[in-house]
């Protein structure tokens, strides 16, 4: 691994930020607003390749990992115009399927995951379970040359634009009887597949949906991999999805920072401009070491990922996603703050990305599971729960 990046990472990096200008944070806060996606975004960034950077070359993808893929959320993100369904659609379910999918598998979804006109969805958290997913309900059972699946999950995002939903269920191991996580992709058509919008006090253009599977029947190769290795499938999903939590929220910080530094360069209230009060100085300082760090993190885990080391990356792909979620919170308060009453106001955009930043505190893995993650793996320490 380079601490300097390719050329041609770095020429993606400035093509992505131009194409992340061009529509901005006032796009993302009236798409938003109006109840819209951002869909003229998706479809450009994924006829110049974006979308599907990560993916298979033989099924139109770029060929890259997510060392590319997070360069494209991040950007983006640092524009004001993140797109959250590169986390689930191109960096959970592409992954999944390009890693342990059929032939088959790869060649029905992967061309239009790369190329943005199928958008597939993740769905793994229940209202009951929440972050103990030992505890999912969700259950796979076989019939004939069909699953039947049936439960409920909450806080599913985008599942309005998206053409199927990568659902995490359970299957009856038929020798011991003990319930093995499983992952079926189910078309968002599907009868028996209900969705409800969950009111979130979010400025996102992506809705979070409630799912209620009621006997949904999907055929046989509705699964993806084998009901024995669903683990470790799963796992290895979760991890660029926590790579690219960290690429968001590195994103939307650095959006936030450049927008607060320079108001700090111009407004003067007393004889020099407050960015030489080290009230404002200093917190910027702060937040810009902060953010550098996460990113640091987040492209050792990427590499690690990209490698193939699947453990490695685990807990740096935890670590990174804590560190952006951190740096990206902090970040935006204090851009807040250096901002004043403009901080506030919807004209300098940075008060509407006060809940998006929040959420990764929360989202996809809470920053108390990350440190009990920690605490167990990386220092050994006792488990309480
Ligand atoms: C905007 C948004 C989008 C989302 N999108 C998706 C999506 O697309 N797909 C999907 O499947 N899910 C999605 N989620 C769900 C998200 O992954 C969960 O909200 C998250 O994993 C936390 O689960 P929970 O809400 O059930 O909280 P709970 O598990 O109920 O936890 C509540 C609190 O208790 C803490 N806690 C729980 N257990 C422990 C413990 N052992 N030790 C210490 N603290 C603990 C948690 O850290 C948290 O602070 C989304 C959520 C949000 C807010």
């Amino acid at each position: 691994m380079s601490f300097i990046e390719t050329a041609e990472r770095q020429d993606l990096r400035a093509a992505v930020a131009k194409l992340g200008a061009s529509y901005g944070h006032e796009y993302f806060v009236a798409q938003a607003r109006s109840g819209l996606h951002c869909d003229e975004l998706w479809f450009e960034a994924a006829k110049l390749g974006y979308i599907g950077v990560n993916l298979p070359e033989e099924y139109g993808g770029g060929g890259g990992g997510m060392a590319d893929l997070s360069i494209v959320l991040e950007e983006l993100g640092a524009q004001g115009c993140p797109l959250l369904l590169l986390v689930v659609s191109s960096a959970i379910c592409g992954t999944v399927i390009s890693r342990f999918g059929t032939d088959e598998q790869k060649q029905r979804w992967l061309p239009g995951l790369a190329d943005g006109s199928i958008r597939m969805v993740f769905a793994i958290t229940e209202p009951d379970a929440g972050s103990n997913s030992h505890n999912l309900t969700t259950v796979a059972r076989r019939d004939g040359d069909e699953w039947i699946l049936t439960g409920r999950k909450v806080f599913i995002s985008g599942v309005d634009s998206a053409a199927a939903v990568l659902v995490v269920g359970r299957t009856e191991d038929a020798k011991t009887g003990k319930l093995k996580p499983a992952l079926f992709v189910v078309p968002t058509d599907a009868p028996g597949l209900e969705s409800h919008e969950i009111e979130m006090e979010l400025v996102i253009p992506d809705r979070q949906y409630s799912l209620f599977l009621d006997d949904v029947r999907v055929p046989a190769d509705a699964l993806i991999g084998s009901v024995d290795a669903g683990l470790p499938q799963l796992f290895a999903g979760l991890n660029p999805e926590r790579i690219m939590a960290a690429a968001f929220s590195v994103g939307v910080g650095r959006y936030a920072l450049d927008k607060a530094t320079e108001y700090a360069k111009q407004r003067t209230v007393w004889s020099a401009p407050i960015g030489a009060h080290q009230g404002i100085a200093h917190p910027l300082a702060q937040s810009k070491i902060e953010i550098e760090l996460a990113r640091l993190m987040m492209q050792k885990a990427a590499y690690l990922y990209d490698s193939g080391d699947d453990t490695g990356a685990a807990e740096a792909a935890n670590m990174a996603k804590y560190a952006g979620a951190e740096a990206s919170i902090r970040t935006i308060d204090t851009a807040v703050q250096a901002l004043g009453g403009n901080g506030l106001t919807t004209e300098y955009g940075i008060a509407t990305l006060l809940g998006i930043a929040r959420v990764m505190r929360v989202a996809p893995v809470s920053r108390e599971m990350i440190l009990n993650f920690v605490a167990q793996h990386g220092l050994g320490l006792p488990k309480s729960y």
